[in-house]
This record gives C-alpha cells, structure tokens and sequence, in this order.
C-alpha cells in the first residue's frame, strides 16, 4: 500500500500507477478526502525493488499482511467507507434500514409491502426476481417480471431497489433495475459472478455464507473490490452450527470483528437467521446495539400466504413499530438514519 502525501499531484499519483504496473502489478487507487493511497497488488518482491520510498508525492509504504487487501480496515488507514444509495447513506455513522418481501409474487403485494415500509423509515425496497431456492420444485422467482414490478415500486415510493443477481447471464436485465445488487449466501464463493457484479460499478450487498468462516467473506468481498468497485457492503445473515433450534446461528459478533478488520459497512440479516417473525425484532436490536450499519429484514402483507419466507416474514402492520424501535437503538449506537 503507497500512502501518497497530502497534496500529491495528479501526475505524481499517475506516475506511481504506472510504476506499480510497469512491474505486472496492478494498482488500485483510492481518493479519500485527504488521502490518495494506491493500493499494489502483485508480487511483493517487484513493488519492493520499484523503491518508490522518497518518490515524489509519496509518504511511505505500507505493507498489507492479510491475504485481503482493498478491503482490510488498514488500506482506508481507519476511515469508513460510506455507501451512497440515491441520497441514503450506509456505513460509518450512517445506518440504513432495508425492507421488503423475500420475493417479488405479484403487483399487489410488491406495492403494499413498498407503500408501507417506505411510509415508515426504510431506506431500501428489498425484494428477489430471482431466488436461489434450496429444492429446484419450489419456486424460483418471476424473473424479469419482478424486476419490472420492483421498477414500479421504485417509481412510486422512491426508494432504491435491492435484489438479487444469481447468474451472470442476467445482469443486463438485473442492472436495468438494481440500485444495489445482492449476491446471496449460496453465491459468496461464486467468483465470476462476484467479478461480473463488480463490472456492473453498482453498489453489492454480499452476502455471508453459510459455512464460511469471516476471512472468506472478505476475500469474496476482495474480488469486487478488484473490479474496481468500492461499494460493497457485508452482510452477516446466519451461519450453520450444530443448533438445530432455530433457522441458522445469527453471529453477531461478526459485526465488531468487521469494524476492526475491513472500512466496509456491515448489514445484518436477522430474519434467514431466525426463520421466524418473534425473534426478528430482538435480533435486529441486537444487530443495531453491536454497531451495525444497516438491516436487512423481510416483510410481507399477507405473510401466512407468502410463498417463500412466510414465517419469519414481518407483518406490515408490524412494521412501523418495529422501525421505530431498531431506530432508536440505532440512534443509541451513535448512528443516524438514512430515510427517504
Ligand atoms: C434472501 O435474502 O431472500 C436470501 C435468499 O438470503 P440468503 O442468500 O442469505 O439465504
Ligand atoms: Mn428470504
């Protein structure tokens, strides 16, 4: 890592750039409002005999340790990255609340659901086109259908769309549509959708694994940022443990761990994690108390109907009081509100 100095020039950052790739490294730059720090990666012995120590506009180097670079807390030198989603901000002191149906099942249901966390304090409209289910018998989303139906919800409510990429042969339709594109857990390791989805220069919301440990988060979450893409949020929503009591082990302590590891904001899921509705509320208070930057949670109007994801499943008229309280817990961890 070059930390340049404050004041660098265009030309001295330029210079370093091609220096670092004169040598068959690559060199990803970041502009935070100070600091220019171009990140080398390649071959640590090359970048070393570039002696670019004493280069004009360099400070000092700095070499990254961990096996995941643009994304470890030490390449922002502690400074968060804050996502900006159409006017909502995620990370840093800025939390976000994201809600919505798991899964787009019709014009009704995806407008209510919208209408009514958008009238409460969501940032986000969630909701899947394409759902990566775990039997091929159940169903799989109404595809470019629901994209066309979360575009409508967008329309209306003004907030921006989360949903899923699953394949990369639907990123033209997903980019059409997607303010920020979601990877799933199942998808954390699925490295040529991860690049794809860093091409598309959108915001990605990654999701954790089920069985992957925080390191392999990161370095999934290393393979966008290669692309070039800065934008990408974490999201802890459960692991596989040897409880069997409820859905997945919701690891909140993923969340202090990924403040001191990565600058990336960090969203918890609580609802995958619960599996149901009772212990959303609790568990997204929790997230929100361990510094989360923002939550994930799923809602519908007629729960009992949904057709995937019913039981943990907020109600809409739940949904107000619920706002209000992760809002204020929020608040209480220091952070502020991104709303519409
Ligand atoms: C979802 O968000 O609806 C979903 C399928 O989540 P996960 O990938 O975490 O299982
Ligand atoms: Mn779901």
């Amino acid at each position: 890592m070059i930390v340049m100095k404050e004041g660098a020039t265009e030309e001295q950052i330029q210079a370093v750039v091609d220096r670092v790739e004169s040598v068959g490294c690559s060199a990803h730059l970041s502009q935070g409002e100070v600091l220019t720090v171009i990140g080398a990666i390649g071959d640590r012995d090359r970048v070393a005999a570039l002696g670019l120590e004493g280069a004009p506009g360099v400070d000092h180097l700095v070499p990254i340790l961990k096996p995941y670079k643009l994304a470890s807390a030490q390449f922002r030198k502690g400074e968060r990255t804050v996502i900006d989603v159409d006017g909502r901000r995620i990370g840093g002191d800025h939390f976000a609340l994201i809600a919505g149906p798991c899964t787009v099942e019709s014009r009704d249901q995806t407008l209510e659901v919208a209408r009514v966390v958008a009238e409460n304090g969501a940032a986000m409209l969630r909701g899947g086109a394409y759902k990566p289910r775990t039997s091929p018998y159940s169903f799989q989303g109404l595809g470019v259908e629901g994209l066309r139906l979360l575009d409508e919800a967008r329309t209306e409510t003004g907030l921006p769309i989360v949903t899923e990429l699953m394949d990369v042969r639907d990123v033209s339709d997903v980019v059409e549509v997607a303010d920020v594109i979601q990877i799933g857990a199942r998808n954390m390791q699925n490295y040529s959708l991860l690049a794809e989805a860093g091409r598309t220069g959108l915001p990605v919301l990654l999701k954790r694994g089920l069985s992957s440990t925080i390191e392999e988060l990161l370095m999934a979450a290393e393979y966008v940022l290669k692309e070039g893409n800065e934008k990408v949020m974490l999201c802890e929503r459960g692991i596989r443990t040897f409880e069997t009591a409820y859905r997945f082990t919701l690891d909140l302590l993923a969340v202090p761990t990924l403040r001191e590891l990565t600058h990336l904001p960090i969203v918890v899921d609580p609802s995958h994690a619960a599996g149901r509705r009772d212990w959303v509320g609790p568990m997204s208070l929790a997230a929100a108390a361990a510094g989360a930057d923002g939550i994930i949670v799923e809602v519908h109007n007629e729960p009992d109907q949904a057709i995937c994801d019913g039981p943990q499943a907020l109600a809409t008229e739940a949904f107000a009081e619920y706002a209000e309280q992760v809002r204020r817990v929020a608040e209480v961890a220091g952070k502020q509100l991104a709303t519409v």
